[in-house]
């Protein structure tokens, strides 16, 4: 009877546990005291468009040139991780019909791991575009079949022109991580042979991580994938808005955010500020039904408030976008906050 009562006990105190994180993981920050940007969602004067796609993925469009930041649309659940990872056609096809994409120029992917790059070549050949990236997306690229004469590895610095988009690709650093994940994940490691899915999350290792700049006659757009930096990052260029990743800020200490926004939008003079990559990218991309990661994975709230407060310091204005909207601008019709001559000079030197 004994042995019973404890095989009892235990399977009651697992089910239990197991009920308690299922629960943790339902709990969820708000971001809807946050304010949203306030231009018109209607392209009337402005000439660019950006949509947030989830994760880092952002279509970037003139009407004449497309450009895609990593195509991550799988969002493979927290269990599938435990499994071996594919890209899931249906989904891309859904968010490619959904952003009305039917041809685009290049692929741009900030760094290799699996929500950037796991589904980057087959949109890339969906779409005839190229993929733009590391070393490590190139082998990524080529595990999924893709022609040389379409993989493009980012020499750093040397802007690469689209239509009339030239877009760079800086050396920057991915959002430090816990051990734990970083061994997961393959931080600091490449992909050095064609990877060719299914296969285990830690096989997108994290290759090269960059800064991508995008300018153009009609506005200049800093997209940051990973809250990571390299100090003097983008020093000498500049951007009208800036695309940057909060996922992590609240897990540094306190100056950490300060940090990555004096390397980031404050270098570029960027008065406009959108976090992205808060979303929880474990569920499918539906307009208006997706949330912010949960708590338990990420502080919403301290990372909005940290990068707020830091926009605030340097003459920038952080502004919520929900996934799946779509902004139109150019660098005249986008919402002023202080002269730019002012705003420069309150950067630390
Ligand atoms: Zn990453």
């Amino acid at each position: 009877m004994q042995p019973l009562r404890w095989i009892k006990w235990g399977l009651v105190a697992t089910g239990l546990i197991v009920g308690i994180i299922a629960l943790l993981f339902q709990l969820r920050p708000s971001a809807a005291q946050w304010p949203h940007f306030p231009a018109p969602t209607t392209s009337g004067d402005a000439r660019l468009s950006v949509s947030w796609l989830g994760t880092s993925t952002l279509l970037i469009s003139d009407g004449n040139t497309h450009l895609l930041t990593d195509g991550y649309f799988s969002r493979v659940s927290k269990t599938a991780l435990l499994g071996n990872l594919s890209p899931n056609p249906t989904r891309i096809n859904d968010a490619l019909t959904l952003a009305r994409v039917e041809t685009l120029d290049a692929v741009l992917v900030v760094h290799s791991h699996f929500d950037h790059a796991l589904d980057a070549p087959w949109v890339a050949l969906k779409t005839n575009a190229d993929l733009v990236g590391s070393e490590s997306t190139a082998n990524v690229g080529r595990g999924a079949g893709m022609p040389e004469e379409k993989l493009i590895v980012a020499d750093t610095g040397k802007p690469i022109q689209y239509g009339d988009f030239k877009v760079t690709f800086l050396h920057s650093a991915h959002v430090p991580q816990s051990p734990a994940i970083d061994a997961l994940t393959g931080m600091g490691e490449t992909i050095d042979a064609p990877l060719t899915p299914p296969a285990p999350v830690q096989e997108w290792k994290e290759g090269e991580s960059y800064a991508l700049l995008l300018e153009h006659p009609q506005g200049d757009i800093l997209i940051q994938g990973s809250a990571g930096f390299v100090e003097g990052q983008l020093d000498g260029y500049q951007a009208d808005i800036a695309f940057v990743s909060s996922v992590g800020l609240s897990r540094q200490p306190a100056s950490y955010t300060d940090d990555y926004a004096r390397n980031t939008f404050a270098a570029t003079g960027a008065q406009i500020v959108i976090p992205i990559h808060w979303d929880d990218f474990f569920t499918p991309l539906e307009p208006g039904a997706i949330k912010p990661l949960p708590r338990l994975m990420e502080d919403l709230n301290t990372s909005f408030s940290q990068l707020d407060a830091a926009a605030k310091k340097y003459g920038a204005r952080m502004y919520r976008l929900e996934p799946t909207q779509t902004l139109h601008f150019s660098r005249n019709t986008l919402p002023k906050v202080t002269p730019k001559n002012a705003l420069r000079s309150t950067r630390t030197p």
